[in-house]
């Protein structure tokens, strides 16, 4: 996935500011979506308050991306394309999202609930939530990859949920995708060792189901395969001697929904 670039404290604030503006822009996401919408039509605030903020869109145009957002309704578990389908009541919506800011990358990702869901979807939500805290909760100086991965894993099998294998978290700063790889799966104590001044992103994408996905014909689209719900939260973290430091942030895409 290639190479392990350490960041100093200063860069780090710099990156810091990438990832805040990826929460904020998830929070202005967050204030449109019910039933109704189109997931293009989120796509298309999300770019516009982006470049109103002095920065980029991080994915559109990289790999060929044509979007802002990667928006992933229900099955689907990432790489979603927003389109012109309407989101229904019951419905969820992981929207991930990456900007580009005075040289470096935010990526963060959000799993949405549209009107009313389930309860079991709910706790598929707040599950996954949860493995992404304990994944960040094992990422400290010492550690390795394989501890956040075995932390992520542990919990989503306990819970009888299914764990991707094909996409991974990542090192991220200058590129979006840098190393190390951070799989959601692993064992304690295996894998790349974590050191001070990387920063990573965290991102778990659980299945209500199995653990198995497959990508759709447009090139993009995993959906699982045997077409239960998956989540997908994404946080971006420094490396500290003692607990991490989230970059990124909810609290903003929180305050909406509890306004709701
Ligand atoms: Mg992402
Ligand atoms: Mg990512």
């Amino acid at each position: 996935m290639g190479q392990i670039f350490l960041k100093t404290d200063e860069e780090i604030e710099t990156l810091r500011e990438s990832c805040l503006l990826v929460g904020k822009t998830l929070a202005e996401v967050a204030k449109l979506i019910e039933p109704g919408i189109s997931t293009e039509k989120l796509d298309s605030v999300a770019e516009e308050f982006i470049r109103d903020n002095n920065a980029v869109p991080g994915f559109k145009g990289l790999y060929g991306c044509p979007s802002t957002l990667l928006t992933s309704v229900n099955e689907a578990v990432v790489h979603g394309l927003p389109n012109k389908n309407p989101l229904k009541d019951g419905d969820i919506v992981s929207v991930d999202c990456g900007v580009l800011m005075n040289g470096f990358y935010g990526d963060s990702a959000f799993t949405f609930e549209v009107g009313e869901v389930t309860v079991e979807v709910k706790e598929l939500l707040n599950a996954t939530k949860q493995c992404l805290y304990l994944g960040i909760e094992a990422a400290i100086v010492g550690n390795r990859t394989g501890d956040i991965g075995f932390a992520v894993q542990n919990y989503a099998e306990s819970q009888g949920y299914g764990v991707v294998r094909e996409l991974v978290g990542h090192g991220l700063g200058r590129s979006l995708h840098e190393g190390p790889e951070v799989p959601n799966f692993g064992k304690a104590g295996k894998g790349k060792q974590l050191k001070k001044g990387m920063t990573i992103a965290i991102e778990p994408m659980i299945n209500m189901g199995k653990k198995g996905v497959k990508q759709l014909s447009d090139g993009w689209t995993i959906v699982t395969i045997d077409g239960k719900p998956s989540a997908h939260f994404e946080h971006d973290i420094a490396i500290k001697n003692g607990k991490a430091e989230i970059l990124s942030s909810f609290e903003e895409i929180e305050k909406v929904l509890n306004k709701k």
